[in-house]
């Protein structure tokens, strides 16, 4: 069968690179897709009999366009599969005339047995993991179960993906993955509904084992010559024993640069000193709000100031640079408590202050505490934007400002002396020089994390700036 991945991101999505490994080995046909020019043009002519898509709510609206242009232009129709968080927490997008099964939570068991089954008729309709649509009725089976062992899973085919968008390969940088799942329940985090939809099905936080990992890491070394990697995991130090035992790997087989996310409290002297010694050149953290109050009480994460502070001199004292995660227009925030976390990035002296539109994802708690009735949650999820940096669907009153202060964020804890001009530029109204300028100092940031060239960052950036 020949099964076309199609997704909006100019990037690596772990997810979709491991399920075209397990179909590939399964002896069907993958290619991915990805909206550059002509795409459309090279789909039709791939004549796919399945579409994938892994979709994000926000991103939802223009993915449910490409499958009706899918269902209308390819002849005959494909079956549409969405994955991915959308549907996960939204499965009736299946009503949509064009999407035939949506797959909620993990796809690795999922994704091969539906592909196994098909026949003449169309899927089986009794697949865990998928709500499958036959004649206009929707058949709604259970998650599958969680993979107990990750290392069972294989390692993502980036191959096939660089084969046809060699711009990606050549990104100076390669994501990785090393577990699954997180014990905290932020209430902006989509964590704590995943936990719930995915109730009995098996361990939520799991580990890749360190040689699993490693070996990983050798690979993209050898085959790509990847001089950086970004460990995407949601907190990489969950578990010190780990951390420890990669470090010795990672430092002896790999000694690639490399970044990786943290939570203040889950890391100690010990840990910094670790990951410096495996070559660890960018520690991020989720400071998010500089109001201690506000974070324990709106977000729900039990980070104190002083464990922010603590976790900044730990790693300064080690060598590593730090970049924070920051959020403005949290609800019922004002200007002035948003400079309080100005002042505490600007205390702690991150490498790049990270700054997002605080977003109320629906199904999150936080979305929650916004939405006392059904049809405005339904709202909310039509609403959503597809980026964090424009807008935010969170009632602001000092929407305006915020969202100019946001595109100065990042050069306010660089610049403390800005603060007087940059108070008068956030009453000016939203402008397009603003959001460049944002982007150039981002763009900045990642040149020197992952020291690269002026030519290869320009490109990097005509390619992903929709996404920044
Ligand atoms: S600690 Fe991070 S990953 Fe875990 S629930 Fe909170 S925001 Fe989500």
């Amino acid at each position: 069968m020949r099964v076309a991945f199609i997704q909006n991101f100019f990037e690596e999505l772990t997810g979709p690179l491991i399920l075209c490994e397990l179909l590939e080995r399964q002896g069907h046909r993958v290619k991915f897709f990805l909206p550059d020019r002509g795409w459309t043009r090279k789909l039709k002519a791939f004549s796919p009999e399945m579409v994938a898509m892994s979709v994000c709510t926000g991103e939802h609206p223009g993915m449910l366009e490409t499958a009706s242009w899918v269902k209308k232009f390819i002849n005959p129709a494909p079956l549409v599969v969405m994955g991915g968080p959308h549907p996960t927490f939204f499965p009736e997008v299946i009503e949509h005339p064009c999407v035939d099964a949506i797959c909620r939570g993990e796809g690795e068991n999922a994704f091969p047995a539906l592909a196994a089954s098909i026949n003449g008729k169309g899927p089986a309709v009794d697949i865990d993991g998928f709500w499958i649509k036959r004649e206009g009725r929707v058949y709604k089976n259970p998650p599958a179960d969680l993979v107990e062992d990750l290392d069972q899973i294989p390692i993502p085919s980036r191959k096939n993906l660089f084969k046809d968008y060699p711009f990606i390969q050549k990104l100076p940088f390669r994501k990785m993955i090393t577990g699954r799942g997180c014990p905290y329940n932020c209430s902006y985090c989509y964590n704590r509904a995943l936990k719930d939809i995915l109730k009995g099905k098996g361990r939520y936080l799991r580990r890749r084992s360190v040689t699993h990992v490693v070996d990983e890491a050798a690979y993209l070394k050898q085959t790509f010559g990847t001089k950086f990697i970004d460990f995407n995991d949601d907190i990489f130090t969950v578990d010190p024993d780990w951390i420890l035992e990669f470090s010795d790997q990672y430092a002896s087989r790999i000694k690639v640069p490399f970044c990786c996310n943290v939570r203040v409290d889950r890391l100690d002297e010990q840990g910094a000193r670790a990951l410096a010694r495996a070559g660890c050149r960018v520690v991020k953290f989720g400071l998010e709000s500089g109001d201690e109050h506000f974070r324990r009480t709106v977000l729900n994460k039990s980070t104190t100031d002083d464990d922010i502070r603590r976790c900044a001199e730990i790693l300064h004292a080690s060598g590593i640079k730090i970049q924070t995660y920051n959020m403005l227009g949290l609800p019922g925030e004002t200007l002035q408590q948003a400079m309080k976390t100005v002042r505490l990035n600007q205390e702690i002296k991150p490498y790049y202050a990270w700054c997002s539109l605080a977003q109320p994802y629906p199904g999150t708690a936080m979305a929650e505490q916004f939405a006392q009735a059904p049809e405005q949650v339904k709202d909310q999820v039509e609403q959503c934007p597809a980026s964090w940096f424009d807008t935010s669907i969170a009632p602001l009153e000092d929407r305006e400002r915020l969202i100019n202060l946001h595109k100065f964020f990042a050069l306010l804890v660089r610049f403390p002396k800005l603060e007087p001009l940059v108070m008068k530029l956030v009453e000016l109204p939203e402008n397009g020089l603003f959001r460049a300028l944002y982007q150039a100092v981002y763009g900045l940031h990642m040149k020197a994390m992952v020291k690269a060239s002026w030519p290869r960052v320009l490109s990097m950036y005509l390619k992903l700036r929709k996404q920044y």
